[in-house]
């Protein structure tokens, strides 16, 4: 909320001011002008205008509290329009700015702290959120971004006790209880065990992983993060990436996700390293479901949370797999029958219906999809893609941009190579 009440505050300086001479009165009312131009210009959306008028205000009478509010408020608000578009990295110099120009404020820092919390920068949000606590103990927006921005950092001890606290005060705090059992289980069975990283990534893996396999595994990793940063024209999302690595039996007690899921990406990599009967996986098949993965990292980093599935699977596919001969008969034959799916139809969560073998066809046609379009374009026209969808732009709205073609196109194209 604005204050409108400068003019009183003005009325004050003035009164206390006026003795010095007349044109200390007359700064007075341009200030009161700007700040009443500044408010007209924050109701109307138009932040940038207000801004500029507060900062002229605010700069006559830098001991005012009312224009000092009003210009953080005017600085959070085109952070926020910013964001509301996907546009989070300016977003942050406005929050920066009016951090600096209201520094008691705890609200700028919880903006600032989720916005990093987004873009994935863990420390930042971390180092912003301690400073907001400090700052206001018990502001539950806070507790609650900061147990998550410690539980991404790997530190669920921590996270549990930030979100102890909020659901001590408000039990019903929306999401909150399923994000916490889910640390908890997790904390349950990665308890003891043991750390290790390199330059982007942190390992956490049981006891009888020995250092051969640890260092082999790290190695995949930044093998699969400078490859893939390269191929796809320079994609690096921030780090560390952390991954938890298990036996199967650990990864499902850790997921509770089912038999036939070989892997996961939920904000940190999960994969187990052994199979049901406890044997470990051959090396081939780590670096296969490590690096599959690890795409997601790349999509969620360069194109946000709402990617259309056939694009986030078919890249991962793409990229660290090639289609074996029994997925290109499996295609021909579901072509030749007219089954296939329409891409529209492998955007989102409807895929959890998907019996497994249907699940599997979707697969196969998103890998050939994202296939079809890396061989022939490249990262050239993918990264463009990626980043319209980071834009909010819709699945085909983003492929119409990138690659002029609509979903009806690329399907056509697609049922050409393997009629
Ligand atoms: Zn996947």
């Amino acid at each position: 909320m604005l204050r409108p009440e400068i003019r009183m505050c003005i009325v004050l300086l003035g009164a206390a001011l006026l003795p010095g001479g007349p044109c200390l009165q007359v700064r007075a009312d341009v200030t009161v002008t700007q700040n009443e131009m500044g408010i007209s210009a924050y109701e109307a959306g138009r932040f940038e205008e207000a801004i500029a008028y507060f900062e002229k205000a605010y700069e006559q009478a830098p001991d005012n509290d009312t224009l000092r509010h009003n210009l953080c408020n005017a600085l959070q608000a085109q952070a926020k329009s910013l964001a509301d578009t996907k546009d989070l990295q300016p977003s942050v110099k406005y929050l920066e700015t009016a951090i600096s120009v209201d520094p008691e404020n705890v609200s700028p820092l919880i903006q600032l702290g989720s916005y990093y919390l987004h873009m994935n920068l863990v420390r930042d949000a971390i180092f912003r959120l301690e400073e907001a606590i400090e700052l206001k103990p018990g502001e539950l927006n806070a507790h609650e971004l900061l147990g998550e921005a410690y539980y991404r950092d790997n530190d669920i001890a921590s996270a549990r006790a930030q979100w102890d606290y909020v659901l001590e005060v408000e039990p019903k705090r929306p999401g909150l209880r399923e994000r916490y059992d889910k640390a908890f289980r997790e904390q349950q069975v990665e308890a003891e065990f043991k750390q290790n990283a390199s330059r982007h990534f942190n390992i956490s893996y049981p006891d009888d992983v020995n250092h051969t396999q640890r260092s082999q595994i790290l190695y995949m990793l930044e093998r699969a993060y400078d490859q893939l940063g390269r191929k796809l024209g320079g994609i690096y999302p921030p780090s560390p990436i952390q991954v938890i690595l298990y036996s199967d039996d650990q990864f499902k007690e850790a997921t509770l996700l089912d038999a036939h899921i070989g892997a996961v990406f939920d904000g940190k990599i999960r994969a187990p390293l052994t199979d049901a009967a406890g044997n470990w996986l051959p090396e081939e098949e780590v670096r296969r479901r490590l690096t599959h993965e690890y795409v997601h990292v790349i999509v969620r980093h360069a194109a946000g949370a709402s990617v259309p599935w056939w694009l986030n699977e078919g890249l991962a596919e793409t990229l660290s797999n090639e289609m074996s001969a029994e997925e290109q008969q499996i295609l021909s034959r579901t072509y030749a029958q007219n089954a296939a799916f329409n891409l529209s139809a492998l955007e989102g969560s409807q895929l959890k219906k998907l019996t497994p073998e249907a699940l599997r066809l979707a697969y196969i046609q998103a890998h050939a999809t994202v296939n079809m379009l890396w061989t022939k374009y490249g990262h050239v026209r993918m990264a463009p893609f990626l980043q319209a969808l980071s834009f909010g732009e819709s699945g085909e709205g983003a492929l119409k941009q990138s690659y002029r073609k609509s979903y009806a196109v690329l399907e056509q194209e697609l049922a050409h190579i393997y009629q």
